[in-house]
């Protein structure tokens, strides 16, 4: 059993917070996810479960244990860092087993340890040699193993892929993913990618400025963003997000006028009345050209990715509504193009950026 729980988790450097009451629970054999902008304390969270670093304010517990005054040795974690940080002058085995031999452990087991961890990571045959014999990716592997020997309770990663190159990302992340399988282990991932976080995690958390915007499954957060920070975060190409004034409601549905003298038809959600301005959210993969669109623009952009194009399209004011639409589609910069909602329902917003649920 490894569970994490975070009370009320506060950090601060003099009079600046860094992390702003903080609270989730991090069940047994999970893969948290931890995501956000560069800057917004995710790598401060994980240091401070980790107990290299301080906490202000708030309680941790590692399987119902509180952990705020046990030095970072002794909570059983072990953490991969985004620079490897490998003794050079230490061979691959040496380096995996560094850890056990300071902790006494003989050297047969010792040994074992190591081929084991080898074995999961496909290093055997690279043991003896130095770090800088190796390439990025398989020192990345090694600064893992050194993780896996200790038979940590739970597998804290800082942003382990972003030394990485695009193509060998994509292999570790699916790597990370079988591991995470093969050892059954709690693993705590800190990333800024969402590409990362979504392909990766169980649960993923939303962090912003020390604060926890959102939790929940990568569906979860794709589907039902809590909040415009959260859409637009999670997705690539990104959600659009167009501002509009409700101008009618009847029925289950109301009418939306948006920029450039479009308008959209949605169902109307409780709470929602004419005059309202709101945020609408469009999934790029959600819309398209379509006769009986209402939303008229002008194609300005096209980008031909071959296994989709990508469509900017201006609305005569506001941001460009991006459209992700099949490589055959027929379209071409100076269009004139009606949009509809082909797939899906709109997310609709309050001014406050809170998304407005449906009943
Ligand atoms: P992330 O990992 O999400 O990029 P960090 O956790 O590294 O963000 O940093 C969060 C914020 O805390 C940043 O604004 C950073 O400048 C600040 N910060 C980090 N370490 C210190 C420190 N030792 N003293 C003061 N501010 C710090
Ligand atoms: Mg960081």
């Amino acid at each position: 059993m490894s569970t994490l729980e975070l009370r009320n988790i506060h950090k601060s450097y003099g009079a600046v917070n860094i992390i702003k009451d903080v609270n989730l629970s991090v069940h047994d054999r999970e893969f948290v996810v931890l995501v956000g902008p560069s800057g917004c304390g995710k790598s401060t969270l994980l240091r401070m479960i980790a107990g290299l670093e301080e906490i202000t304010g708030g309680e941790l517990t590692i399987d119902g244990e509180v952990m705020n005054d046990v030095s970072a040795d002794a909570r059983g974690l072990a953490m991969v860092f985004q620079s490897y940080a490998l003794y050079p002058h230490m061979t691959v085995s040496e380096n995996m087993g560094f850890a056990l031999k300071l902790a006494k452990v003989p050297e047969s087991e010792r040994n074992q340890k190591i081929l084991k961890a080898a074995k999961i990571l496909q290093l055997e045959h690279l043991l003896e040699r130095k770090p800088k014999q190796l390439s990025g990716g398989q020192r990345q592997r090694v600064a893992i193993g050194r993780a896996i020997v200790r038979q940590p309770k739970i597998f804290l990663f800082d942003e382990p892929l972003s030394n990485l190159d695009a193509a060998l990302r994509v292999q570790m992340r699916i790597e990370l993913a079988e591991l995470h399988r093969r050892l059954n282990a709690t693993m705590v991932y800190v990333t800024h990618d969402q590409v990362e976080a979504m392909t990766m995690a169980d649960r993923i958390v939303v962090l912003r400025d020390g604060v926890i915007e959102q939790v929940g499954t990568p569906l979860e957060l794709y589907n039902t963003p809590a909040n415009t920070f959260v859409a637009g975060f999670i997705g690539s190409p990104k959600m659009n997000l167009i501002e509009a004034r409700v101008i009618e409601v009847e029925g289950g549905n109301a009418k939306l006028f948006i920029n450039g003298g479009s308008t959209l038809n949605v169902a109307a959600r409780p709470g929602l009345n004419v005059g309202d301005t709101l945020t609408v959210g469009l999934r790029p993969e959600s819309i398209g050209p379509s006769e009986t669109g209402t939303v008229t623009g002008v194609v300005d952009v096209v980008e031909h990715l071959g296994s989709e194009t990508l469509c900017y399209i201006n609305l005569g004011s506001g941001p460009l509504l991006t459209a992700k639409l099949d490589s055959a589609a027929p379209v071409a910069v100076g269009d004139t193009m009606k949009v509809g909602v082909l797939k899906g329902k709109p997310i609709l917003f309050a001014q406050s950026g809170e998304a407005l649920r449906d009943r």
